[in-house]
């Protein structure tokens, strides 16, 4: 955000909305919004600098089919299909015992299971949009230091170009990240639960093709994943105990590749080349409460999650999609947007689909943690079962897709 498309006036001015945090949620949000026609402010603190942001780095991401709806609706999906990797078939299994699970678009008349896509692509692309957006306007490097709600609206207050200022809106999102400051004025109950485990983060290339095939492997550590990619590079996720992370993350490339290869097996053949390892170390934070004082917490500020789901990110562009049908219901019948009803009825409808997600996440850690024959066997046969019996198989597609009771507007095909 190098290049704000507007810049800020000094001191006290207004806006429908200020968003707190311009990272993938913070953007999507500001973007969603500002399509049903709200005066948007967007607050960030970082600015890109050579073309990068800590917010949007060189992860990729899977992208549900929910997901692309609300990118295709919000107009940034065809600018991004240069860059995109479909995902053609799943394959999921329980390292060193029998029993898989194997998910196929074509089962589904489907092109794609799920999309990838460099987290960096889609943070461009959002921002890209957003410059040419006349009604949000971005305020970065730009620091919030401070809140008070006044009467019927919320004052911000931030420091840009070592200047104080401050905004007056209806509503604010805090879109602040895991470690939430806004979260932790506001004094919202928040549980960590660490895992004592960090996710090892590279692409690999295998000598096989990799055939658009994803393959989660659940070992007793937690599940290893390799996620296709283009030109046959592949995402590669490993879980390991976070007092090993450090020396495997060291080894030089020919020792990380034997690792790796031990872990993952020969399916895709030999594997010949590994980039760039990040780190990142596996916790549950989950915040009951997620609304308060004209204030609403989005994005990884209301639930962080383990990366092995691939579900972070598209749990929150479902709440947001959630959000803006509650906004713009309110904002038509001319109703206070940033009112205790708005944000309970926010609350509301997202509880179910994060305490379903976020279970599910927490499930995939913990379950196979328990490394004991009998256990493993019964695990073997549930794989067995599971792939046998379409109708399950199904339902656990459909909710991997992003898909669940209730559809959202900005998630329906248009
Ligand atoms: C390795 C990895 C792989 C992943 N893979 C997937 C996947 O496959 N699918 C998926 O759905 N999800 C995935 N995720 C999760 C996804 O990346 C996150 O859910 C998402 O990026 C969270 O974005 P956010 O905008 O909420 O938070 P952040 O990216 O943390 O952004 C918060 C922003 O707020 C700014 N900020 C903080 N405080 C202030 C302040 N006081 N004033 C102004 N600005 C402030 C920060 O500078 C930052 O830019 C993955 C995550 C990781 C780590």
């Amino acid at each position: 955000m190098t290049k704000p498309n507007k810049t800020s006036p000094r001191n006290h001015f207004t806006s429908d909305i200020t968003i707190v945090g311009g990272g993938l949620v913070g953007m999507a949000a500001a973007l969603a919004l500002s399509k049903i026609g709200l005066k948007i402010h967007l607050i960030e603190h970082i600015a890109i600098k050579d073309d990068s942001h800590p917010s949007y780095d060189d992860r990729t991401l899977v992208v549900n089919r929910a997901s692309i709806r609300f990118w295709e609706n919000i107009g940034i999906w065809k600018d991004l299909s240069s860059d995109l990797t479909p995902i053609k078939k799943v394959h999921v299994s329980n390292k060193g015992h029998f029993g898989t699970v194997n998910f196929k678009a074509s089962d589904y008349n489907l092109d794609a299971l799920a999309n990838i896509i460099e987290a960096k692509k889609l943070g461009m692309a959002l921002q890209n949009k957003i410059q040419q957006t006349d009604n949000i306007t971005v305020v970065c490097p730009a620091q919030v230091t401070g809140f008070d709600t006044i009467t019927n609206a919320i004052k911000i207050d931030y420091c840009h170009d070592n200047t104080n200022h401050s905004i007056i809106s209806q509503l604010m999102l805090a879109a602040d990240g895991a470690q939430s400051q806004i979260r932790k004025k506001l004094g919202l109950e928040t549980h960590i639960k660490s895992y004592q485990r960090t996710a090892i983060i590279c692409n690999i290339t295998p000598e096989n093709k990799h055939d658009f095939c994803a393959y989660e492997r659940l070992t007793h550590l937690g599940p290893t994943a390799i996620l296709p990619f283009v030109n046959n590079r592949c995402g590669f996720v490993w879980t390991v105990n976070e007092n090993k992370a450090e020396a495997i993350i060291q080894l030089n490339d020919q020792d990380f590749l034997k690792k790796a290869q031990q872990q993952f097996g020969y399916r895709l053949g030999k594997f010949i080349k590994v980039g760039k390892r990040s780190s990142y170390p596996l916790y549950l934070v989950t915040v009951p409460k997620q609304v308060k004082s004209r204030t609403i917490l989005i994005g990884n500020a209301a639930h962080s999650m383990s990366p092995v789901s691939a579900q972070g990110l598209n749990l929150a562009i479902r709440d947001v999609a959630n959000l803006i049908d509650i906004i713009d219901s309110a904002n038509v019948n001319k109703q206070d947007i940033g009112s205790s009803k708005v944000l309970k009825d926010y609350q509301n409808a997202v509880n179910y689909d994060q305490n379903q997600t976020l279970k599910y996440t927490d499930d995939l850690m913990s379950w196979f943690k328990i490394n004991n024959p009998i256990i493993n066997s019964f695990r073997s046969m549930g794989l067995v079962a599971l792939d046998n019996v379409s109708h399950l198989k199904f339902d656990l597609f459909t909710k991997a897709s992003g898909f669940r009771d209730k559809t959202t507007k900005l998630l329906r095909l248009q």
